[in-house]
């Protein structure tokens, strides 16, 4: 079993409610979506083959119990499922960070997916996969990246919709990095009493926003 692997770092994890927590993240090579503000453009070529057990050795040394498999697009790779489970197995807990056009079917159940839903003003909101809504579980979170008050009004409405409050642990709201102030998109949020969490990527405030690796 073999993975294409950009990277695997320990860091601060900086989006969902795990952030805040030493993280160990195997970020995965490869993303066919083009997000017009996409800041892991590296992982889209390149990588390194590593066979399963070396991925989670390099994960078993840095000790850390919080594991957050991201990319690119995880799912994409068909060992991804393997890995995931073989790191629950281990007694870790997984955070799945996926970018929402591949189906979430058979991502093992005791992992925590946090689920991001293009808006428009990412130019793939076309590719969304709206069965992986049916499939959220209670310990699941969604996350929103907005650009733009019609990116905000979108996932006021997805959120409406879908009765994503009561289904999921948390939905998170994020200002595109320095394109959108928070202050903005927070105070559209108290004015709308929206249930949700005005998230800022603490991991660009910690580290200088362009280091890979962090
Ligand atoms: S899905 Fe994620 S990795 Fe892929 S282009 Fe969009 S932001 Fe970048």
């Amino acid at each position: 079993m073999m993975l294409r692997v950009t990277e695997i770092f320990c860091s601060i994890q900086g989006e969902s409610t795990h952030a805040g927590r030493p993280c160990t993240f195997v970020r995965l090579t490869g993303c066919p979506m083009r997000c017009v503000w996409c800041d892991s453009e590296y992982t889209f070529t390149g990588g390194t083959h590593m066979s399963l057990n070396a991925v989670m050795d390099q994960v078993h040394a840095f000790g850390v119990n919080l594991v957050e498999v991201t990319g690119g697009e995880p799912l994409l790779q068909e060992d991804v499922y393997p890995l995931m489970q073989g790191l629950i197995d281990r007694g870790r807990t997984v955070l799945l960070e996926t970018g929402g056009h591949r189906s979430t079917a058979r991502v093992p159940h005791a992992v925590i997916t946090i689920l991001d839903i293009k808006c428009p003003g990412s130019g793939e909101s076309a590719k969304n996969d709206w069965s992986n809504l049916e499939r959220l579980r209670v310990h699941d979170e969604v996350k929103f990246v907005i650009k733009d008050r019609g990116d905000y009004e979108y996932a006021r409405d997805v959120i409406a919709r879908h009765q994503l409050v009561s289904r999921v642990a948390a939905i998170h709201v994020s200002p595109v990095h320095g394109v959108m102030h928070p202050r903005i998109l927070s105070e559209w949020v108290l004015a709308d009493k929206l249930p949700v969490r005005v998230q800022l990527q603490l991991h660009k405030y910690i580290w200088d926003p362009a280091t890979r690796g962090v």
